[in-house]
């Protein structure tokens, strides 16, 4: 639903550019043959996205994202019933949607969703593969092709969000990490139109950055940002200014670290 930030796309037409960093394509055609969930675990920004909306598109598949959020329910993603001219009509969430239509359904970062909705994803992730929907009673058959995805990040220590046994052990899962300094330099070229050299020293210093997780940082600088970074510099910011805008402000608050991560921009690029 729309307040819940779902996004459709569908079409083999279009498929995103994105570049594999090792056998993740294969892996998800086989999983996706064998009718099995996969859940992408790895840092934010790494490409989780990028990746399903490619798969789905290279398998000709329409595909609902979803971005879970503390405050999406089991409602939410299969769907209520709602006033429409007077009338009370039934309206399909995006799991419901996907599960009808034989869509790839991708909820991202599951771990932020209310509880309910892991026992949604029970019967859909086992053999059975059937969504119940106990306020029109209907128990619904996954049509062929639908495919639950899911993604979260481990990184986050946070004890009371994290995916129980009991349902990670439902998917076959597959790690990703920040691609490797090369293939990353040429993802931030092609992204953001900045020349293949340049954008590998933004990726050294992302690297440097990314040392710091766990000390100074919580969380190191994503693939994301250090586009963002390029792109500023190719409409005519300043290097250091768009660092500093893209690649450090949006990393920490506290003065001092930022202060030592500028001093490290300079060692890079000084
Ligand atoms: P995540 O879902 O892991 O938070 P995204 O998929 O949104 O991250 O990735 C952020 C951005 O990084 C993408 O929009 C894309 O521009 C870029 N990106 C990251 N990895 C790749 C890749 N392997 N190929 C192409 N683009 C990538």
């Amino acid at each position: 639903m729309d307040g819940n930030l779902t996004l459709k796309q569908g079409g083999a037409a279009d498929a995103p550019f994105y570049l594999a960093q090792g056998g993740e394509c294969a892996l998800f055609e086989a999983a996706s043959a064998n009718d099995l969930p996969v859940l992408l675990k790895g840092p934010t920004g790494c490409g989780k996205t990028r990746f399903v909306a490619h798969m789905a598109a290279k398998l000709g598949r329409p595909l609902y994202t979803v971005a879970c959020h503390d405050d999406l329910s089991a409602a939410d993603l299969i769907g209520r019933y709602l006033l429409k001219g007077g009338e009370t009509v039934w309206v399909d969430g995006p799991l419901t949607r996907a599960v009808r239509e034989g869509a790839i359904c991708y909820l991202d970062e599951v771990v932020e969703a209310r509880k309910d909705v892991t026992v949604v994803l029970h019967p859909l992730t086992d053999d059975r593969r059937i969504l119940p929907i106990d306020r029109t009673g209907e128990e619904l058959e996954a049509a062929p092709g639908f495919m639950l995805v899911a993604s979260y990040n481990p990184g986050y220590q946070n004890i009371l969000k994290t995916l129980k046994p009991s349902t990670r052990q439902r998917f076959v899962a597959m790690e990703f990490d920040f691609p490797a300094p090369d293939l990353e330099a040429r993802i931030v070229a092609l992204e953001s139109g900045l020349s293949e050299e340049r954008a590998a020293a933004l990726v050294r210093l992302a690297g440097k950055l990314r040392a710091l997780k766990g000390q100074d940082l919580e969380e190191g600088v994503s693939t994301r940002l250090v586009i963002y970074a390029a792109s500023l510099i190719v409409t005519g910011m300043p290097i250091e200014r768009a660092i500093e805008a893209a690649m450090i402000q949006p990393l920490t608050d506290d003065a001092d670290i930022k202060r030592g991560l500028l001093d490290l921009v300079t060692v890079v690029f000084g």
